[in-house]
């Protein structure tokens, strides 16, 4: 085929694709990047840092964008991370190396994303769940549960409300047991520094609570990077208890999950941060937070029911017969998410949530409710 002729044909799938400049995607926590990361993709789409040997520059382009996260999380610049493929790799990465130092049970809520589940099983970890009280972890279910040598898992912002889990007391009381504590801010951890900085909240998350080990953080969610870049961050050197000899390879080793590793995207998390710095990612966290309490408003007046307050951009309206709901929606063009424990509609207010969007939406929900 011609190029003329591909271009055509790949045209036809791409219109049949979702795509987040239409702004109709209200349940994915990814958005467009910026033009100058998406450039910084395709220059860099050749590294591969399963074999960083041949790869420097990418290498010091990957601590460049681990000491960003390190900041966030309120780490040290001598910490130990990596850029990986995503959250779910990030999550089974910690728990892996958490097993390798001999941990054996994992404690997490319902609402811990499905990666600790599936985590659990591929490792062969027992997992027990820990009761939920208002959307959160329960501190006394957790206090009856706890047991010598468990890897507690606390989520900064959970997949299905965007609550955080009480973790400085969740950090006491590891400390208490001995407990590996592994936070998952795949979300919030990109949104809780500014959320603290724009007095929204004054709650931690991260390795200024002394339990915390490990931390799953990624640029692909709220740092505007295209993916797959989630982020693995810790306080030790977790990754010598995973690595594996590799003798093809340049540094001999491998030291994560995966062999080959598309790292174009580690290129583009590092032109995004460049791009945005730390100012520009409170700018773009106050913006969705605005357009987050004009949804919770604007549906308010509509008389829909919101779930709870919002503690980040992620919206919860309880409907009923919400599985129908999300049906019409598609049909009309509208990519939504739902939560059937909750009944509700969820929506990620990323920054193509616009208010006019948000608007747009709502009408359509109307009719809805009304047909
Ligand atoms: N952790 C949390 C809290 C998430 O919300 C998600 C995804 O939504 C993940 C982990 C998994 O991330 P990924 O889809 O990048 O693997």
């Amino acid at each position: 085929m011609d190029e003329k002729e591909i271009e055509d044909l790949l045209q036809k799938y791409y219109l049949k694709d979702m795509h987040y400049e239409d702004g109709k995607i209200l349940g994915s926590m990814y958005t467009k990047p910026p033009e100058i990361a998406l450039k910084a993709f395709f220059k860099f789409y050749q590294a591969n840092l399963g074999n960083p040997g041949l790869y420097k520059g990418t290498v010091e382009i990957e601590r460049e964008v681990v000491k960003f996260l390190l900041r966030l999380t309120s780490g040290k610049d001598d910490f130990f991370g990596h850029v990986v493929s995503g959250g779910t790799e990030a999550n089974v990465i910690a728990l892996w190396a958490a097993r390798e130092m001999g941990y054996k049970r994992v404690l997490a809520t319902q609402d811990a994303h499905f990666s600790i589940r599936k985590a659990a099983n591929l490792l062969k970890l027992s997992l027990e769940n820990v009761e939920i009280i208002k959307g959160r972890m329960s501190i006394e279910d957790l206090e009856r549960k706890i047991k010598g040598g468990d890897i507690i898992v606390a989520t900064a912002g959970t997949t299905p409300l965007g609550f955080i889990d009480p973790i400085e007391e969740i950090g006491k009381i590891c400390e208490m047991h001995n407990c590996f504590l592994h936070v998952d801010a795949a979300f919030g951890g990109y949104v809780i520094p500014f959320l603290r900085e724009l007095g929204y909240t004054n709650k931690k998350f991260g390795f200024d609570i002394s339990a915390v080990r490990t931390i799953t953080i990624d640029p692909h969610k709220m740092g505007m990077a295209p993916y797959p870049a989630g982020g693995i961050v810790s306080k030790e050197n977790i990754f010598e208890k995973i690595e594996i000899e590799a003798p093809y390879l340049m540094v001999g080793k491998n030291e994560g999950l995966l062999g080959t590793r598309q790292s174009g995207s580690v290129a583009a998390a590092y032109a995004a941060q460049l791009y945005f710095g730390w100012d520009g990612y409170r700018e773009i966290v106050k913006k969705c937070m605005e357009n987050t309490n004009y949804l919770v408003k604007r549906a308010r007046e509509e008389n829909f029911e919101i779930l709870e307050m919002p503690e980040m951009n992620i919206v919860n309206i309880k409907i009923k017969n919400v599985g129908k709901v999300k049906k019409e929606l598609y049909a009309r063009g509208w990519g939504i998410s739902t939560n059937p424990k909750y009944s509700s509609l969820r929506i990620v207010v990323m920054p193509h949530v616009t208010k006019e969007i948000i608007d747009e939406f709502l009408g359509e929900l109307k009719n809805i409710k009304k047909s």
